[in-house]
């Protein structure tokens, strides 16, 4: 498996605390069934004050290690986790050391069936329980089968039942190596799962062959943007490149030619727009958009420029051709207005590009208001 071993040990102890956290309670309940069951605390006090307290001391441990450790989180990660074996280890020791006791002790059949069948039904439960590791699952069978089948089979004392517990115990090995195998299985596929519906979100928010953002994405990123930018009363820039003529690169080069043009603009444009949280994307056919949160019209300008400068000196092979062209921009800033929709910055940047195309291309235009929009010049002069 070649998922992150430190995510799946954290996963795997999640699920076997989420999987033993109500056995717990059925362990203290139980222990005092034990205890009272035909008045056996009269007979054995000792005994069963010093099994009632060492029952009620592991299970309250455990119930108070599992916030405890929720809350050290990741720091002392190996630590929880071996304390939390330990203490499943040490409760099937203290069940497994007293039903070992309770069966050498003479005259008590009806105590010594009552903990055989509650014993077997425990440390079924327990194997099912902590199948997602099963070498916890196998100690905890032998923890509480051993105890008392090995000296019954020593001493001769009860050889059918040792027997008996010997195949049991064998049983729940064969269902811990199996109940595992399925547990880690279903771990696998559902990582599967994971990585391929994260890949087709990538996927879906990817242009295929420029592999930058596509348009989806980038209206997506907008509108958010344009909420948050808006609540802090923040500036946000949008920058629209379209290559020039590229219809003549299609027709003398070849479509093929115009695709490659395409594909270098991705790298043209991530050189220059480097922060994390700067969205270039692939607004339609030749088209390229930016989003630069936090970024004046004028620094939007100057990084424009740096594009169109870096363009106008691209030279594209193709077939032992060159091709070269250039890029015009066009630029909105503005503060985002709650009453607006984020469609406003991107026609406004489209009005800029229609000029720089006007004007003969090559350049890069910052969206000026014409004097009778008093709305659009306000936002303006609120980012400038
Ligand atoms: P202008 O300077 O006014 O922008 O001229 P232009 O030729 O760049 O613009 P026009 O809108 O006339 O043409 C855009 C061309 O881009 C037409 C279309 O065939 C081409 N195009 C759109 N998408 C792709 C594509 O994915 N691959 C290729 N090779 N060409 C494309
Ligand atoms: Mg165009
Ligand atoms: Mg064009």
């Amino acid at each position: 498996m070649t998922f992150e071993r430190h995510k799946v040990n954290r996963r795997v102890l999640q699920d076997l605390k989420k999987r033993s956290t109500f056995g717990i309670f059925f362990y203290i309940t139980l222990a005092f069934t034990v205890v009272f069951a035909d008045k056996y605390y009269e007979r054995h006090p000792l005994f069963s004050v010093i099994f009632l307290l060492a029952m009620l001391g592991i299970c309250t441990f455990r119930l108070v290690h599992l916030p405890i450790s929720k809350q050290m989180g990741d720091r002392y990660e190996i630590v929880n986790r071996n304390i939390f074996y330990a203490s499943v280890i040490v409760s099937a020791v203290i069940w497994g050391i007293t039903f070992a006791l309770i069966m050498f002790q003479p005259e008590e059949y009806t105590v010594q069936m009552i903990t055989a069948v509650l014993i077997c039904g425990l440390c079924a439960g327990g194997v099912v329980a902590f199948i997602p590791n099963r070498w916890l699952s196998i100690y905890f069978n032998l923890c509480m089968l051993m105890p008392s089948a090995v000296p019954m089979f020593i001493y001769k004392s009860n050889v059918h039942l040792a027997t008996l517990i010997a195949f049991f115990s064998v049983y729940l090995m064969i269902i811990a190596f199996r109940g595992n195998r399925e547990y880690w299985d279903a771990l696998e596929n559902e990582h599967l799962l994971e990585v391929k519906s994260d890949e087709l979100a990538r996927l879906s928010n990817t242009d295929v062959m420029t592999g930058l953002y596509n348009r989806r994405y980038f209206d997506q990123a907008l509108e958010l943007e344009w909420k948050r930018s808006g609540r802090n009363k923040s500036i946000l820039s949008v920058i629209i490149f379209d290559i020039d003529h590229f219809k003549n690169i299609n027709d003398t080069f070849g479509h093929q030619a115009g695709d490659k043009y395409l594909r270098k603009m991705a790298p043209a444009l991530d050189a220059v727009f480097k922060r994390d949280y700067d969205i270039v994307a692939r607004y339609g056919g030749e088209e390229f958009i930016v989003l630069l949160p936090g970024i004046s019209a004028e620094n939007s300008r100057q990084l424009a420029e740096q594009v169109r400068k870096n363009i106008e000196s691209l030279i594209v092979r193709y077939q032992g051709k060159k091709i070269t062209t250039t890029v015009s921009a066009g630029i909105m800033c503005c503060v985002p207005d709650y009453n607006t929709s984020s469609d406003y910055i991107v026609s406004c940047a489209d009005k800029a590009l229609y000029e720089a195309k006007q004007t003969g291309r090559n350049m890069v235009v910052v969206f000026t208001p014409e004097s009778g929009d008093h709305d659009a010049r306000d936002r303006v002069l609120c980012a400038s």
